[in-house]
């Protein structure tokens, strides 16, 4: 961060999905002058479950965006775990850390609603901006703004490129964070990688299917059978149903892998599979062709900090462009709030800074602050997938493990991330302890 110079903002931000608006809220909150590029317009699909654990509500509240039921927000109480014929509801945890409830919400409406609650703080959104690369500083090639291309409504180029310039920014444009990517920051391929399909169906009780869009529970499933052809097969992957109380629920699957390669490797066809396991569930809940509403769509989820540096040369990555989805549940969105809340403290106190070495040293402490926070975690979830993508192991804990309160309890707080990180009760203690002795991811 240097200070002077003709700036059009003091940040920019690459991407208004959850990473980008987070930051763009804290920085705008701080008093920053903020400029928030995104290629599409808002309200805009993104594929995802939905799903916000305690922690990503925690998140929610600490920026002050309302999550009353009134308004559409849809609350649970837990995870219902389904193997087989099998089911257990475990409540989340009651913590002081974290809300004792849970929420989901359409990524196309929760996003907006970032989006606006960004604009509401005071930063300056621009959509159909599309960012096409970083702009260098010629001398030492430190990125000092960058370059975006306005689209017209059908995404087609209007206009000429624009430049803008600001002292530092922040890559919130996704897993495939293009920014990064040009920076030469592309994604390590020893860090687990997930792959999932979802699509919603109307399932109220006026289309004659017993409802699936109100639900206490939001639902894993982690057997997936094909009873379609006769034989029952157990398909590899994890499925979930998340009720959006709109009249609708998320149902998608996937999968994780320990190394891309891996999970390439596999070569399965998500699609066919949602397909197949939706054939074999029960009819009354009304997941049919008639009731899907859009189309089956999937995309990676980078996960354990699958790009570093977090930060470098007055570049701050966040969220999936940083590849900070949980390796224990494929959950990206309360750490890509946590990422710009974080890397924001970090830019708003890099400018109290005299010198350019302070300012470097106080934007760099994002990157110390996040691994300190997660880096021990992501370890525990890398050994965790490289455990579990073994479905024989993944089998042997389901049926001899879950089946134990005391393991129920202990698998909920870890793979939710939903433990006391100081005090609490043992099992509390054991997560927080084993995640500071690991060596961080
Ligand atoms: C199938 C699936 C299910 C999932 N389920 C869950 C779940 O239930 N709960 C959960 O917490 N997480 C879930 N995740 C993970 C979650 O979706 C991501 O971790 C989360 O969206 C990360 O937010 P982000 O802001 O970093 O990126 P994104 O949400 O991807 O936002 C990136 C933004 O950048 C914009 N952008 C991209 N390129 C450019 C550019 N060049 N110029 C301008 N703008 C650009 C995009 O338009 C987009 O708005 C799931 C993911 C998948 C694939």
């Amino acid at each position: 961060m240097r200070s002077g110079g003709r700036d059009d903002a003091d940040v920019i931000v690459v991407g208004a999905g959850p990473a980008g608006s987070s930051t763009a809220h804290w920085c705008a909150s701080a008093g920053l002058d903020v400029l928030l590029l995104d290629k599409a317009s808002f309200p805009r699909d993104k594929v995802c479950g939905d799903g916000l654990t305690p922690r990503a509500v925690g998140e929610l509240a600490r920026m002050g965006v309302g999550t009353r039921q009134e308004d559409g927000w849809i609350r649970n109480e837990g995870l219902r775990v389904v193997a087989g014929a099998r089911s257990w509801e475990l409540p989340w945890p009651d913590l002081d850390s974290f809300p004792g409830y849970g929420m989901a919400r359409s990524r196309m409406s929760l996003d907006h609603r970032l989006a606006q609650h960004a604009q509401a703080s005071g930063a300056k959104l621009l959509e159909r901006t599309k960012v096409t690369r970083p702009l260098l500083d010629e001398r030492d090639g430190r990125v000092v703004g960058v370059r975006a291309q306005a689209l017209d409504a059908q995404g087609r180029a209007d206009g000429a490129e624009t430049v803008y310039r600001a002292p530092v920014v922040v890559a919130a444009d996704g897993v495939s964070s293009r920014f990064a990517t040009a920076l030469g920051n592309t994604r390590r391929d020893d860090r687990p990688l997930g792959t999932a399909v979802r699509t919603y169906f109307r399932t109220s009780s006026d289309d004659g299917a017993t409802s699936r869009h109100e639900d206490a529970w939001m639902e894993s499933h982690l057997e997936l059978w094909d009873g379609a052809s006769g034989a029952s097969n157990l398909l590899p992957g994890y499925g979930w149903i998340f009720a959006l109380g709109d009249g609708t629920a998320n149902v998608g699957l996937g999968a994780v892998s320990s190394t891309p390669a891996r999970q390439s490797a596999t070569g399965h066809d998500y699609r066919a599979m949602l397909q197949a396991w939706l054939r074999n569930t029960p009819p009354e809940w009304g997941f049919t062709a008639e009731n899907q509403v859009g189309p089956v769509r999937g995309a990676a989820l980078p996960m354990g900090f699958n790009r570093s540096p977090l930060y470098a040369d007055g570049a701050v990555l966040v969220g999936d462009a940083a590849g900070m989805v949980s390796p224990f549940n494929g959950e990206g969105i309360a750490y890509a709030l946590q990422a710009g809340r974080v890397a924001a403290d970090a830019i708003a106190q890099a400018r109290t800074r005299a010198t350019d070495d302070a300012r470097e040293r106080t934007l760099g402490s994002y990157a110390d602050r996040m691994r300190a926070d997660l880096g021990g975690y992501y370890t525990l979830g890398r050994w965790f997938v490289r455990l579990i993508e073994h479905p024989q192991i993944m089998r042997i804990c389901v049926r001899h493990g879950l089946p134990r309160p005391v393991v129920m309890r202990f698998v909920l707080k870890l793979l939710s991330d939903c433990y006391e990180p100081r005090g609490g009760d043992w099992v509390d203690r054991v997560i927080a302890g084993l995640t500071r002795v690991v060596p961080a991811a």
